[in-house]
């Protein structure tokens, strides 16, 4: 079965309830019937926003669906500053980002923890989307494909293949994210490539099929479409270009 493809917006921590609301209207203003048809489309906005956010998908009958940033490893308890999978359910969430580069290097998430809030999210009902991918160090010893298909490993490790199917994979190069650098469409998918051949491997060929496979890394209009002509390359995985409802239209819409 084709892929739909999925363009997500990492909002990182941009936007308050307000102008989440505002940034929802206008990017589902943009899109139509034929787009959603097309593509998935997600907003991954702050916690803080996400109850808003569902009240204006729910209340406008919006096609786009939304996630969260990160999800706590736990269900429930004496966990201070954490948000549970559960929570994230009861809010609508479909997606639940997971292992950020942005959350490995500040708050030192290891593919262990990775993979414990992975197991949360499906236990939840949320589809993980399990971000990995090199630093600049490993890319310039040319170490970039078995870097990151040992966090896919660690990210997997224990799934069935019935979950692991369900598993959104977005290979960010790290070197790439919020910097202007974008990886060539060739490089994205020299990884995306090996990451579906790892899961032909870990599991098999239906689960490789299935997973959808997103690269992000400064991604915009003017660089998707050559990046999402690439057959491993299912979808975006976008920071600073979705804070922009016009562009990240555009983005969702590379077809036209
Ligand atoms: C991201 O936050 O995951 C990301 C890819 O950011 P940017 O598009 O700004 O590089």
């Amino acid at each position: 079965m084709a892929r739909k493809p999925l363009m997500a917006g990492n909002w990182k921590m941009h936007n308050n309830h307000l102008e989440a609301i505002l940034l929802v209207q206008k990017i589902s203003f943009g899109l139509k019937d034929k787009d959603h048809e097309a593509v998935e489309v997600a907003v991954l906005p702050p916690f803080t926003d996400i109850r808003s956010v569902q009240t204006v998908v729910d209340a406008d009958k919006l096609k786009l669906v939304y996630g969260s940033q990160d999800i706590s490893a736990h269900d429930k308890g004496a966990y201070t500053g954490e948000i549970s999978g559960s929570m994230l359910a009861k809010l609508g969430c479909t997606f639940a980002t997971i292992g950020h580069s942005e959350r490995r290097q500040y708050h030192g998430e290891d593919d262990a923890l990775v993979n414990a809030k992975t197991k949360a999210a499906l236990k939840n009902g949320l589809t993980p989307i399990v971000c990995v991918g090199e630093g600049l160090d490993v890319r310039k010893a040319g170490e970039q494909v078995p870097y990151t298909l040992a966090q896919v490993d660690g990210a997997l490790e224990g799934l069935t293949a019935e979950q692991a199917k369900t598993v959104v994979i977005a290979y960010e190069p790290v070197w790439a994210i919020g910097t202007g650098e974008v990886a060539t469409p060739e490089d994205a998918q020299e990884v995306c490539g090996a990451i579906r051949g790892r899961l032909a491997k870990l599991y098999d060929t239906d689960v490789a099929e299935s997973v959808r496979v997103l690269y992000g890394g400064s991604m915009k209009s003017s660089n998707v479409a050559g990046i999402m002509a690439k057959p491993d390359v299912d979808g975006g995985l976008i920071g600073g270009a979705a804070l922009d409802a016009d562009e990240f239209v555009k983005i969702c819409r590379y077809r036209d």
